[in-house]
């Protein structure tokens, strides 16, 4: 059975959100919400919100050490930041629902002289099995769906590949995608519709 989404586009896949605000995003979740919708919709894939976000009640000590959230973003989760955020769970939330963790700023580990590393916008690394994206707080309103896009395409299989096309929504850098909304190609949308966090409805 086909359902729509908020912006009445022909679904019949869903992922789900859950929300978790470690820090003021400058596009709020329900902005973030709408630009994922946007991205996925025209795809069949509705974007939905889970049981609501919700503001984590940090200890002054973990709010300092999650301000900039440190770590390698290609493979596994590897720093104790990460190890932290992952444990601030949703209060309610299905196993396939997809977290996504606003947060200040991410930066990756120092790599060869530089003792900080890079800043970033996004972040796709996630424990086995628990689906997560995190969200620096930027203006870039395609980090979001860029981010969920590698969570789908990494869970079906297809590892961790960018678009040289600054019209695709995987485009490497997602400050500098140019569509607006940015599109899949067919390859992208079959794989992601495969992803078992992408349920049929
Ligand atoms: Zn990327």
């Amino acid at each position: 059975m086909a359902v729509r989404d908020d912006l009445g586009n022909l679904c019949d896949r869903r992922i789900r959100l859950n929300f978790i605000r470690i820090a003021k995003p400058v596009i709020d979740e329900w902005a973030a919400l709408r630009y994922a919708q946007q991205v996925f919709g025209p795809y069949g894939i509705c974007v939905a919100q889970g049981w609501g976000g919700y503001c984590a009640a940090l200890s002054e000590a973990d709010a300092k050490r999650l301000r900039y959230v440190e770590g390698d973003c290609q493979s596994e989760p590897a720093s104790e930041e990460h190890d932290l955020l992952f444990s601030i769970k949703p209060r309610l939330s299905l196993p396939s629902d997809i977290t996504v963790y606003c947060v200040q700023g991410i930066r990756e580990a120092p790599k060869g002289s530089y003792l900080v590393g890079r800043q970033i916008a996004g972040c796709s690394v996630h424990p086995p099995g628990r689906p997560a994206v995190m969200i620096a707080a930027t203006n870039y309103k395609w980090v979001l769906p860029h981010e969920l896009g590698h969570v789908l395409l990494r869970s079906a299989g297809e590892g961790f590949p960018h678009s040289t096309d600054k019209n695709n929504v995987m485009y490497g850098t997602a400050a500098d995608i140019t569509g607006d909304p940015p599109v899949l190609n067919k390859y992208q949308a079959e794989a992601m519709r495969r992803s078992p966090y992408c349920h049929p409805c």
